[in-house]
C-alpha cells in the first residue's frame, strides 16, 4: 500500500536522536502533541489513527495535516490490526510504543460500550501482542486515566490508592488497562509505563470535553448544563494543560527501561510503572466557566441539574510526587492561563473576529 512505500522511502523513521515511536492516536488531542514535540526534538515518529467519526472528523484532518507540515506521517488503520501491527513494527524498528489511541469519553459508553472494548481492551492487547513479537521489543508508554480512582474519597490520589470504585465502563477499561499491561510485563518482559491523566485541556482538545463544547456553546449564545454532585456540591477537576502533559509524556519516555524480552528470568524483571499526570489543583467547573466567560467576555447562560449518573465522577485531584521524583514532572500552567490559550486558539481555529459572538 501507498504508506508502506512511504514509510520504507522516507526520512519519517530516521532517529538522530535514537528513539523510534509509534504514536497511536497521533490524529487525537493528546497524541498530536505528543507527536510534534517528539519530533521538533530530533526523534522518528510514525502516527497510527483510525480516524473514527466519535468527535468532528475535520478537526482530526486538521490535526492531521498539522503533522504532515512538520513532516510527521500518520497511518490510517485500527490498533485491532495486527498485521499492519506487524508491518509498522517490521518497517520502522520502534525503540518506544507511545500508545494514546482510546475510546475516550465517560457518558458515550451509556450507548456505545463496545467501541470502549473494540479499542480499550481488544486493541490494546493487539498491540501489545505485536509489542511482545516485535524485534527489538518497545517499551510501551500508555494513557491510562485519573478515572480509575473514581468514587475514591480521599483527596489528593496517589498511584498507590484504591482504583476498585469505577464509576463507568470507560474508567473499567482503563483498570483494565493496567491489569493487562502488568501481566504484559510479567510474562514477557515488556517495559510498560501507565499514565493516569487528569482532565487534559488546550489548544487542538477534545470537543466532546466541557471547556470545549462550553465554549461552543457561549460564543453561539446557547445555554451550557453544569452538574452537580451530591448535596448540590460542585464537581471539580484537576484540570492539566496539554504542554504539561507533554512534558510528562516524554519525561516518562526519556525514563522507560528496556524490555527484557525475558518475562523477568534472565536479565532482571522488566520495568514496570504508573504515574498520575495532573496539575495538583482542582478547579470547580462553575469556576472553570466563569474563567471561560472572562476570556470570551460574553456571560454564560447556564442550566444548573444535578448529575444524572452518567459516569462523571465528583472531583479528581492528583498528588504527582512520583512523576516529579522519577523525572521532574513539574505542572506549571493554571486554569486561566491555560484556558486563555484554548480560547485564542478557538477563536482563530473556527475563523471568529474578536467583535463577533455569534457563528
Ligand atoms: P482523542 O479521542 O482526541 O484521541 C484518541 C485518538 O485515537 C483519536 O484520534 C481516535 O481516532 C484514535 N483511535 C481511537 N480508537 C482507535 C483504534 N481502535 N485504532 C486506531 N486509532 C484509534 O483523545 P485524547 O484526549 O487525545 O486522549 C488520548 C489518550 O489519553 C486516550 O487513551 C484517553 O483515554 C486518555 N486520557 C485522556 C484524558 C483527557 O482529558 N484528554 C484524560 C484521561 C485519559
Amino acid at each position: 500500500p501507498h504508506w508502506e512505500t512511504h514509510l520504507r522511502s522516507s526520512a519519517h523513521i530516521h532517529r538522530p536522536n535514537g528513539f523510534s515511536v509509534l504514536v497511536t492516536g497521533a490524529a487525537g488531542f493528546v497524541g498530536s502533541h505528543v507527536s510534534l514535540a517528539l519530533k521538533k526534538r530530533g526523534d522518528g515518529v510514525v502516527g497510527l489513527d483510525n480516524f473514527n467519526h466519535y468527535y468532528d472528523p475535520a478537526l482530526k484532518s486538521a490535526r492531521k495535516h498539522l503533522l504532515s507540515s512538520h513532516h510527521i506521517f500518520i497511518v490510517d488503520g485500527d490498533i485491532n490490526n495486527a498485521k499492519l501491527l506487524a508491518k509498522l513494527f517490521d518497517i520502522a524498528k520502534f525503540t518506544h510504543v507511545m500508545h494514546l489511541a482510546a475510546q475516550a469519553g465517560v457518558r458515550y459508553a451509556m450507548e456505545n460500550p463496545h467501541s470502549y472494548i473494540h479499542s480499550n481492551i481488544a486493541g490494546l492487547v493487539t498491540l501489545l501482542e505485536a509489542s511482545k513479537s516485535a524485534n527489538p521489543q518497545p517499551s510501551v508508554v500508555w494513557a491510562s486515566s485519573s478515572s480509575v480512582y473514581g468514587l475514591n474519597e480521599k483527596a489528593p490520589f496517589s498511584e498507590s490508592d484504591r482504583t476498585d470504585k469505577p464509576a463507568s465502563l470507560y474508567a473499567a477499561t482503563k483498570k483494565a488497562g493496567e491489569e493487562i499491561t502488568h501481566t504484559y510485563n510479567h510474562i514477557y518482559g515488556l517495559s510498560i509505563t501507565g499514565l493516569r491523566f487528569f482532565t487534559v485541556y488546550g489548544p487542538w482538545g477534545r470537543p466532546d470535553m466541557a471547556y470545549f463544547s462550553f465554549t461552543r456553546n457561549i460564543l453561539q449564545g446557547k445555554p451550557i448544563t453544569v452538574y452537580r454532585g451530591k448535596n448540590h456540591a460542585d464537581l471539580a477537576r484537576d484540570f492539566t494543560y496539554i504542554d504539561d502533559v507533554v512534558k510528562g509524556c516524554i519525561g516518562s519516555l526519556d525514563t522507560a527501561k528496556k524490555s527484557t524480552g525475558s518475562g523477568g528470568k534472565k536479565r532482571g524483571p522488566a520495568q514496570f510503572r504508573i504515574f498520575n499526570l495532573g496539575n495538583t489543583s482542582p478547579v470547580t467547573v462553575p469556576m472553570m466557566v466563569g474563567i471561560l466567560e472572562k476570556h470570551l467576555k460574553i456571560k454564560a447562560k447556564k442550566n444548573v441539574l444535578d448529575m444524572p449518573g452518567n459516569g462523571d465522577v465528583p472531583f479528581t485531584h492528583a498528588n504527582i510526587s512520583y512523576a516529579h521524583n522519577e523525572f521532574g514532572y513539574n505542572p506549571t500552567t493554571d486554569l486561566q492561563t491555560g484556558l486563555k490559550k484554548f480560547v485564542k486558539w478557538y477563536l482563530s481555529y473556527y475563523g471568529y473576529n474578536h467583535a463577533n459572538s455569534g457563528n
